[in-house]
């Protein structure tokens, strides 16, 4: 039974702090990134290390309490959070360590991007991850992570050598090639339903200055720049990345005054070659139409990673929908300028991710994450800071991608969906979906963590053989 007694023993188990409804920290530490999630748990353990981890899964299991993990608390679905149960609360196990020789990070599992980058920078190396810093490395992980070396070098599981993870009964294990094989496929892209991640090691790639940064266009020309940039990044080379944008430019600096609030297309890219090549690979990108604003240069690469942290701050409304884009046809181009064209605010946006380069050439089996064969991953985001504004950006974000939906596959990335229901997480793993659904049996027999795009435990298996 919970009462204040089984409370008193968690809480003198832990290192870190246990939080309950009434206490000082307990507000602040039940907000996430999106402001509109508004959950009350009934308690928030902030874990510092594994043990920590173990307590936390135990209790909750002995307590029969609904349990969610939290890393960085950017799921815009607000699954690091939960009503009435159990928070795991992995914010205090944030450390960082490179193996320059090796190139290898180790990375506590509440870590942020902006930990790993700042680790890893000085070394002159850098892990594949997402385009805002400020995310978290556990939930992005997990889910895939696509970001602005993905083309080169992978996205974020293409690049996970292991992890250490606490199970569902309270067990620690290892995931890697050589150890638990079944579960280190199962984790890179089947998200947090098969344990607490205490820490994972990533392989680190030379990249310490990139040649980056956005070029905008206006709207006008936004069909001419889409047909171009959607025949252009099919046969670029892997040391291009460039996402399409539709955005409003904010009002402030880099951005000149005469295009501040203006709605504009864009490309954000980052080029990862030899710095002496980097105009010359850049001449037929600028010459095909020269762009009205273009901000592409030299940059630090953790200073890149964090250039939008800015617009996506804590705390504002977030509602946003995403699909798998195998081409972008013309028809496609012109529901993009009735919808990309009236974006609601300078927080909103479209965005077109590439998935080609390097994630191609890993196969659809190889890892749970099966859209191996799309060209994009693309969100329509819905922002606003102003809780009156939610249905405008909700409607928004809905219509747009409503109309899209005929030129776009099935599925989309885990880590941009809502709470969107079992078939469309289905849709998501495609073929793996039901060897994720016997290796949750294994590892999770009673879908204890299921606060995720919950992948449902299959048919019954012994987990006598986890090692
Ligand atoms: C502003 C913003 C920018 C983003 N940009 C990108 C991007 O560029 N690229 C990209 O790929 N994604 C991006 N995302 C999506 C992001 O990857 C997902 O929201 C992801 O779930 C966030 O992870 P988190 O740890 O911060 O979230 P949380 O809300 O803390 O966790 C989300 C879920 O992840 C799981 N989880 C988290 N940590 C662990 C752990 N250590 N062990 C086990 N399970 C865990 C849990 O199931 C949890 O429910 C962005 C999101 C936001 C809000």
């Amino acid at each position: 039974m919970l009462n204040e007694a089984a409370i008193a023993k968690l809480r003198a188990q832990l290192r870190g702090q246990l939080i309950e409804r009434g206490d000082p920290a307990y507000d602040g530490a039940r907000k996430v990134h999106n402001g509109t999630i508004d959950k009350r748990p009934r308690l928030i353990a902030r874990c510092t290390d594994a043990a920590d981890v173990m307590a936390a899964v135990r209790f909750g299991r002995d307590h029969d309490l609904l349990v969610s993990i939290r890393g960085g608390g950017h799921s815009a679905a607000g699954m690091g959070i939960c009503d009435d149960g159990l928070v795991i609360d992995l914010s205090g196990l944030r450390y960082t360590e490179v193996d320059p020789n090796a190139s290898t990070v180790r990375v506590g599992g509440g870590c942020t991007w902006a930990d790993v980058d700042h680790a890893t920078h000085p070394f002159g190396l850098a892990v594949p991850s997402g385009f805002v810093s400020t995310t978290g490395v556990g939930g992005l992980t997990l889910g895939g992570g696509l970001g602005y070396l993905t083309r080169k070098y992978g996205l974020t599981i293409d690049n996970l050598v292991s992890a250490n993870l606490v199970l569902a009964d309270g067990r620690f294990v290892a995931a890697s090639e050589w150890q638990n094989e079944d579960l280190f496929w199962a984790i890179r892209g089947g998200g947090g339903n098969f344990g607490v991640v205490t820490s994972f090691v990533f392989k680190a790639h030379p990249v310490h200055t990139d040649y980056a940064g956005p070029m905008l266009w206006d709207l006008e020309h936004a069909p001419k720049v889409m047909a171009w940039y959607r025949d252009f990044i099919r046969q670029a080379p892997d040391d291009i990345n460039g996402f399409f944008a539709f955005l409003i430019v904010p009002p402030g600096p880099p951005f000149p005054g005469h295009l501040h609030n203006r709605t504009m297309c864009g490309i954000v890219w980052c080029y990862t070659g030899p710095m002496e090549r980097a105009e010359e690979t850049f001449k037929p990108i600028r010459s095909f139409l020269p762009p009205a604003l273009d901000l592409v240069g030299p940059i630090p690469h953790p200073v890149l990673q964090s250039l939008f942290d800015p617009l996506v701050a804590p705390g504002l409304q977030y509602y946003w929908k995403a699909h798998f884009v195998d081409e972008i046809s013309d028809p496609a181009i012109d529901v993009h300028m009735k919808h990309g064209t009236a974006i609601p605010n300078m927080f909103s946006a479209m965005h077109l991710y590439p998935i080609n380069g390097a994630a191609h050439r890993v196969g659809k089996t190889d890892t749970a994450w099966s859209y191996r064969d799309s060209t994009w991953a693309q969100v329509i985001v819905g922002v606003d800071p102003e809780p009156a504004n939610k249905d405008r950006i909700i409607n928004w974000t809905r219509d747009y991608w409503t109309e899209l939906s005929p030129y776009s596959a099935a599925g989309a990335y885990v880590n941009f969906m809502m709470d969107e229901g079992e078939d469309r997480v289905r849709a998501t793993y495609r073929e793996n979906y039901d060897r994720l659904s016997t290796i949750k049996s294994k590892y999770d027999p009673d879908n204890f963590f299921r606060m995720n795009q919950n992948i449902r435990p299959g048919k019954q298996q012994r987990n006598a053989d986890i090692a």
